[in-house]
């Protein structure tokens, strides 16, 4: 700043000086002028007077004027001119571009009278010329100009005047960018910006940086803008990526632009194609997709069934406009497992109710049967060891048996569910089979401890007996080791119960139909038991699977859950 002031002030000096200088060289030359311009009139004065006294004495006709009669310095024309005005002769000239044009005629009007003018640098003097005795002969006209001053002025200008004009010039330019400058950084509140060079490239450098801020915030949000359109993009192609349907657009030309991977995979062709190519299999399809192209409305059609690849599927499609485009999104659901559940779960509601006759009928014969029973006691009082009516009430035992676990397979199961001690359940079942077990010399292994489940003791305890006596009744007499063992292994969030026994297992054909109801390989069984067991288990949200053991002998492996609502 100090700096920027110390310039400031010196070049005011400098532009003082010159003016200064200036000034001086005008008033020097102006007097210069002045005097030169007096010295010339005298000199030119002098010399037409010294001319008009040779003419008149009569000595100039004679005598031509020499070089060294003039004055130095002047330029000169002199001519002499009749009492009428009109020119005679011309008796000097030294001008040789002939600058300084001598008249051909004069006004003569003020005859008398002695003329000199300063006319454009040019000194004019008309003299009258008389005779001693006072006789007039005319007039001499004399024209001059002096050579040096003005050459000197040129010299002075050049050498001296022009370059105070420049450098004078120069600084006021300085000085008047520099007081404007100032001005308006004041004006702008900046009062402590320099005004300078250097302030105009502060602010020039601010202005770039605002620039190349701006620019860099314009990199930024662009880039920004451009991850967010690519983080929708992945977005929006995992979502449809993600969607377990069949999605498909179609445009308005009819091309399907996007198909995801379940749609090429269910129809077995790629996008890009005509969508009555891309559903060239399912018809339907292309009748819904055309008349959505057609009106733009929402449409549904279940249930269509069509043979893909060698596979019948089943397939519920909707097609809707896309808001904004003119092209239509068709999803298509692959409900080929649904529609089977659905099949099955209509087959099961005809069975529930076939069954509920079937129950109603069983009933009956239990009622029947309960009769016969009385009737063949009546029989067996009256004639106490008839061997017939023993027979009619051994059957009849067996068929109330039959008609009493068929009833219990066929009615719907509801367990009134509380926490069942497992050991207390096993340790009652044993109880009864305990016999059994003795006379057929089987050896009974249980587990040291059985978690406490919730569940249905009674509809548990008629489980387990069926499994127990049919692991007793699987190992034949002669059956070198004779061992039914039970293991528990309790978990998180199931006990897993293991029945093995040493006895025949099962072959194939026999393993698939286990768990049928009347499925039977014994002489006097009804089939009804494992599948009763099944029902019970899983009634209890639990699982029963069988398997034959590697050293013989079968495995049934019964998974019950520990707390309710855990299903297995
Ligand atoms: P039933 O005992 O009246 O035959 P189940 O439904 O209880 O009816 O049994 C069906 C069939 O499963 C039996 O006939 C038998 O062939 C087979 N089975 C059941 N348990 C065993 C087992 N522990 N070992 C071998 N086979 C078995």
């Amino acid at each position: 700043m100090a700096g920027q002031a110390l310039t400031a002030v010196l070049v005011a000096l400098l532009v003082t000086v010159c003016l200064i200088g200036l000034w001086a060289t005008y008033t020097l030359r102006s007097a210069y002028d002045r005097e030169a311009q007096h010295r010339t009139r005298a000199e030119v004065q002098l010399t037409a007077y010294r001319l008009a006294a040779r003419f008149t004495a009569g000595q100039f006709i004679t005598e031509p004027l020499t070089p060294d009669w003039l004055p130095s310095g002047l330029t000169m024309a002199v001519g002499i001119y009749d009492h009428l005005g009109q020119r005679r002769t011309v008796v000097v000239r030294n001008d040789p571009t002939g600058e300084l044009a001598l008249p051909d005629n004069l006004d003569v009007a003020n005859s008398d009278r002695e003329e000199t003018r300063y006319l454009h640098g040019v000194w004019v003097l008309t003299v009258p010329l008389h005779k001693a005795d006072g006789e007039r002969l005319g007039h001499l006209h004399l024209l001059a100009r002096h050579r040096q001053a003005q050459l000197s002025g040129v010299v002075l200008r050049v050498a001296y005047e022009l370059p105070l004009w420049l450098v004078m010039g120069a600084a006021g330019l300085w000085l008047a960018r520099s007081v404007f400058l100032s001005g308006r950084s004041s004006a702008r509140s900046y009062a402590n910006r320099p005004a300078s060079v250097e302030f105009v490239m502060a602010g020039y450098q601010e202005v770039i940086d605002r620039l190349q801020s701006a620019g860099r915030e314009l990199e930024r949000l662009r880039t920004d803008a451009e991850h967010r359109a690519l983080v929708q993009t992945e977005f929006s192609d995992r979502l449809i990526a993600s969607i377990p349907d069949a999605l498909v657009v179609v445009d308005e030309h009819g091309t399907t632009v996007l198909a995801n991977l379940t749609a090429q995979r269910l129809f077995g062709r790629p996008p890009g194609i005509p969508f009555r190519e891309f559903f060239a299999d399912v018809p339907d399809l292309q009748n819904l997709v055309a008349a959505g192209l057609q009106d733009g409305s929402v449409r549904r059609q279940s249930d269509i069934t069509v043979l893909i690849g060698g596979h019948q599927r089943t397939l519920e499609a909707s097609v809707a406009p896309i808001p904004g485009a003119a092209s239509v999104l068709c999803l298509i659901a692959n409900i080929t497992e649904l529609a089977a559940l659905r099949a099955t779960a209509q087959a099961r509601e005809t069975l529930t109710s076939l069954g509920d006759m079937a129950a109603g009928i069983a009933h009956e014969f239990k009622n029947s049967l309960a009769t016969m029973d009385g009737y063949a006691r009546l029989l067996m009082q009256d004639v106490p060891d008839n061997p017939a009516a023993r027979a009619l009430r051994d059957e009849v035992r067996h068929l109330t048996q039959v008609v009493s676990d068929f009833l219990t397979f066929a009615r719907p199961l509801r367990p009134v569910m509380a926490p069942v001690d497992l050991a207390g359940v096993v340790e009652e079942v044993v109880t009864l089979l305990r016999e059994d077990f003795r006379r057929r010399e089987v050896t009974l292994v249980l587990p040291e401890s059985l978690p406490v489940i919730p569940g249905d003791a009674a509809l548990l305890r008629r489980a387990f007996e069926n499994l127990f006596r049919n692991a007793l009744e699987a190992i034949p007499d002669d059956a070198p080791v004779r061992e039914v063992r039970l293991r528990a292994i309790t978990g998180p969030e199931d006990v897993t119960l293991l029945l093995e026994d040493s006895g025949t297992g099962f072959p194939p054909e026999v393993a698939a139909n286990l768990f049928l109801p009347f499925f039977t390989t014994k002489k006097q069984g009804h089939g009804l038991g494992l599948a009763i067991v099944r029902k019970i288990i899983v009634s209890h949200n639990g699982r029963i699977e069988a398997c034959n053991l590697p050293a013989g002998g079968a495995q049934f492996r019964i998974s019950l859950p520990l707390r309710i609502g855990v299903e297995k």
